[in-house]
């Protein structure tokens, strides 16, 4: 069969999912343009992102001395790149972790034989400022401390200010993996004492996949010269190489940065990361306002729960099967996600991507349609 054929033949699905999300149109058609990377219009729009990027972190390049440095590959490449060049050969890494992309930082970690502690929380449970204190007071030789913002595994919105004030009272370098946050979440880049944040083009600016990007204290990111352990990953000589001639040192996804510039003029538009995070908070409170209709339960307590994904506990009933519910959404054109929570019974579903309450809404009916064909009738609370 004709691949091309397979995917354009039906609608998009609606992805409730933490990325590859749901895009809007005009997103998708400013890839509709073939640049060459030495164009100037291309390193032009490269500028006009690393500035904007700085805009919203609410750090501009002449007061606060952040710099922008924009890395190909997935989230993950991102934190790979930060990690692998911002801890110092004689350096020691404290992962702190309460879900999966903690579990991710502190693999990488050990993968680049960075010298890695980490402190571990049960994935319904934010880390303690005062573990963190306690720790690097006990543990002199630690020079790095990495949080995830919001684990993305439950949607849990982690202590970032409160961990970041510890840290730089220890004056140690603070590593932010905000892939699912960053854009979507307000918060004091400053206050928090950020020295590198990554987050991604496919989470909450609505770009589509293809680069990270991480947001440095220019004096934290010029003090790791010689530190990196891997060529292309290498954050320092790729921001060199952006700052000397506005140019990626390697092949730049050009179709997906021309998208994220859109993306970037739509969350403007929709009212900057206020904007944004209201629409969030929106589909959040209208999907699990439903989803309480429908029985279901959330897993994390209210007050830890972030607005960008929730965690549900899958339904106690004989005739639940993962599998078939997420088939049967997926045939209706609803993609949850799927997945567990370490060893728990739960499902995910994403509010992040270009959805409103119309889309929570028609996937809370395709649910209870669901449901009903699947003959399960929960008590509703
Ligand atoms: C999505 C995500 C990542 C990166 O995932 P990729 O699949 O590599 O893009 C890392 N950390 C968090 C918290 C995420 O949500």
């Amino acid at each position: 069969m004709n691949a091309s054929k397979l995917i354009s033949s039906r609608k998009d699905k609606t992805l409730f999912t933490p990325g590859p999300l749901t895009t809007s149109q005009t997103v998708k058609e400013a890839m509709l343009q073939d640049l060459g990377s030495r164009d100037v219009a291309f390193i032009e729009t490269v500028r006009h992102i690393r500035q904007t990027l700085l805009a919203i972190a609410g750090v501009s390049k002449g007061e606060g001395n952040y710099e922008v440095v924009l890395m190909q590959g997935s989230g993950t490449f991102g934190i790979e790149s930060v990690i692998g060049s911002t801890v110092s050969p004689a350096g020691k890494l404290l992962v702190v972790i309460n879900g999966a992309y903690g579990v991710r930082i502190a693999k990488i970690a050990k993968t680049l034989k960075i010298d890695t502690v980490t402190l571990e929380y049960p994935t319904d449970a934010t880390p303690l400022p005062a573990d963190v204190d306690r720790m690097l007071t006990e543990d002199q030789a630690i020079t790095n401390v990495a949080v995830v913002h919001c684990e993305t595994t439950t949607g849990i919105i982690n202590p970032i200010e409160e961990i970041g004030q510890v840290v730089k009272r220890h004056q140690k370098s603070y590593f932010l993996d905000s892939m699912s946050a960053f854009g979507a979440v307000l918060f004091d880049f400053e206050k928090c004492g950020i020295d590198f944040l990554v987050s991604s083009a496919n989470k909450c600016i609505e770009g589509v996949p293809g680069f990270s990007f991480a947001i440095c204290r220019r004096d934290s990111l010029r003090a790791t010269e010689g530190w990196a352990r891997s060529v292309s990953l290498d954050l320092l000589s790729q921001w060199q190489g952006l700052e000397a001639n506005g140019q990626f040192r390697f092949t730049p996804p050009t179709h997906a940065i021309l998208a994220f510039a859109q993306a970037l003029c739509e969350l403007q538009a929709e009212g900057g990361v206020e904007g944004r995070a209201g629409r969030y908070r929106g589909n959040h409170e209208a999907l699990v306002t439903g989803m309480r209709e429908l029985g279901f339960t959330e897993y994390l307590r209210p007050e830890l729960q972030g607005t960008i994904i929730t965690a549900f506990h899958y339904p106690v009933h004989s005739a639940f099967q993962f599998d078939e519910f997420y088939g049967r959404l997926n045939d209706k054109g609803f993609v949850i996600y799927s997945g567990k929570v370490s060893d728990l019974d739960c499902f995910r579903i994403g509010n992040i991507g270009r959805l409103f309450e119309c889309d929570i809404h028609s996937l809370l009916a395709a649910i209870r349609a669901t449901l009903s064909e699947m003959h399960i009738a929960l008590p509703s609370n």
